[in-house]
C-alpha cells in the first residue's frame, strides 16, 4: 500500500490531524495535535502561501511535534500542537477566516489552543476569540519576545559557564544575526553584561540602532558566519547551521533564539566534533511560550521570569550529559523532552 501520511517524514504518531475547509470564508487549514500527555496541545497558527498542500501537511506535522518537545522540556503543563492556514497573509486575511478557524477549534473542545505565529497577529487571534476561548497570546499583556530574549541570555550564561568555565560575559564577543523582537532585546542584555557585539541584519534601521545604543560593530549578512566570535547567536532564520556555515564558524558556542537552527539532524553531531557547544534552540527559546502559557492558564505574570530562568538549569543538565555520553546536545535535549511527555 502506498502511504501519503503515515510514512510522511514528519509523521510521528500524531494523536489527531484535522483538515478544515470552510467555503464562505475560504478557510483551508490543518490543525495537528501531536501529543496531549502533559495537557492540551498549545502552539501557534501559521499563515503561509504554501506552494502545495503536501508542504502544508509536512509543515504542520513538523511544527506540532516540535511544540511537544519545546513545551515538555520547558516544564509546562501543556502538550504540542500547531495549525496552518493555507493562504497569503498579506492579501487573503479576513475576520471571517479567523472566525471560521475559531469555530473549528471550538469543535475540538480544547484539545488544541492556538496563538499567533508567522503570518498571524494578535488582531487575527482576537477574531478567533469571538468564536472560542481556546486561544492564547491575544496581546492583552504584551509581546512575549522579551521573555524569549531572557531565556536566550540565561541559556548563553549557562553555556559560557560550562564551556569556558567562567561566570561572566565580560569581554566575550557575540556574533548576533537578526536584531528583531528577540535579537535586539538579547543584544541589549549581552551588552549590559559586558559582551562585545558584532551584528548583521537586512534592516538598516535596526543596525543603526544597535550601533548607536549598544556600540555594536556591523557586518554584512553573509559575513556574520566568519566573525571571530566566542558565541554565535542566530536570531533570524532557521537552518543557518549547515555544511557551508559549519566550516566557516569560529565561535565556540551557539546560543540563539531562532527556531530550527540545524539544517539537518547530523549537524548537531558535527558541531560537537568541531568542539562547538550548541545550546539546543527549542530549549533556549521557550521563554515566549512560557509567557503565553502562563497568560492562558491565568497564572501570575510575576512567576514567569523565574520559570524562564530555569532554562539555564535545564541546560546545566543537558550539557554534562552530552559530554559524558559523547552525544550531541540536541539529541540529549530530545531525549529529556521524551522522558517527560512519553508515557
Ligand atoms: P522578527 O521578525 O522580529 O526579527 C527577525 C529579524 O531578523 C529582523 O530584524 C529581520 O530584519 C532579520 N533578518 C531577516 N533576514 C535576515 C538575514 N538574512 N540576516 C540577518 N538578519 C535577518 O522575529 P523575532 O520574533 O525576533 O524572531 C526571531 C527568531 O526567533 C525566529 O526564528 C522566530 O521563529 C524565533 N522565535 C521567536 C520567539 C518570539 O518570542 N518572538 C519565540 C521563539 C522563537
Amino acid at each position: 500500500m502506498t502511504s501519503f501520511i503515515f510514512n510522511e517524514l514528519n509523521f510521528d504518531d500524531h494523536e489527531q490531524v484535522v483538515f478544515v475547509s470552510e467555503p464562505k470564508s475560504g478557510l483551508k487549514g490543518i490543525i495537528a495535535v501531536h501529543n496531549t500527555n502533559l495537557g492540551p496541545a498549545m502552539g501557534g497558527c501559521r499563515m503561509w502561501n504554501y506552494a502545495s498542500e503536501a508542504l502544508a501537511v509536512n509543515d504542520v506535522l513538523r511544527l506540532s511535534r516540535g511544540m511537544t518537545y519545546k513545551n515538555a522540556v520547558a516544564g509546562l503543563p501543556i502538550g504540542g500542537g500547531k495549525s496552518v492556514i493555507i493562504g497569503n497573509p498579506k492579501t487573503d486575511k479576513t475576520p471571517a477566516l479567523f472566525e471560521a478557524l475559531g469555530e473549528a477549534l471550538e469543535r475540538l473542545g480544547g484539545r488544541y489552543i492556538t496563538a499567533e505565529d508567522v503570518g498571524t497577529s494578535p488582531q487575527d487571534m482576537a477574531h478567533v476569540a469571538t468564536q472560542t476561548g481556546y486561544v492564547a497570546g491575544l496581546g492583552s499583556s504584551g509581546d512575549p519576545s522579551p521573555y524569549t530574549a531572557l531565556g536566550c541570555f540565561v541559556g548563553a550564561q549557562a553555556a559560557v559557564k560550562h564551556h569556558f568555565k567562567r561566570d561572566s560575559m565580560d569581554g566575550l564577543t557575540v556574533a548576533l544575526q537578526g536584531l528583531g523582537h528577540v535579537g535586539f532585546d538579547y543584544a541589549r542584555r549581552l551588552h549590559a553584561a559586558g559582551a562585545k557585539l558584532v551584528v548583521a541584519d537586512i534592516d538598516a534601521v535596526a543596525l543603526e540602532r544597535a550601533r548607536a545604543e549598544l556600540g555594536a560593530e556591523v557586518v554584512g549578512v553573509d559575513a556574520i558566519y566568519d566573525v571571530d566570535a566566542d558565541i554565535y547567536a542566530p536570531c533570524a532564520l532557521g537552518a543557518t547551521l549547515n555544511p557551508n556555515t559549519l566550516s566557516r564558524l569560529r565561535a565556540k558556542i551557539v546560543a540563539g533564539g531562532a527556531n530550527n537552527q540545524l539544517a539537518t539532524d547530523d549537524i548537531g553531531d558535527l558541531l560537537r566534533q568541531k568542539g562547538v557547544l550548541y545550546a539546543p534552540d527549542f530549549v533556549l527559546n521557550a521563554g515566549g511560550i512560557i509567557k503565553v502559557c502562563y497568560e492562558y492558564l491565568k497564572k501570575p505574570e510575576t512567576d514567569v521570569e523565574a520559570h524562564v530562568r530555569e532554562i539555564s538549569d535545564t541546560l546545566a543538565e543537558i550539557f554534562p550529559r552530552a559530554d559524558k555520553e559523547g552525544r550531541s546536545t540536541a539529541v540529549v535535549a530530545d531525549e529529556l523532552a521524551r522522558s517527560r511527555f512519553q508515557r
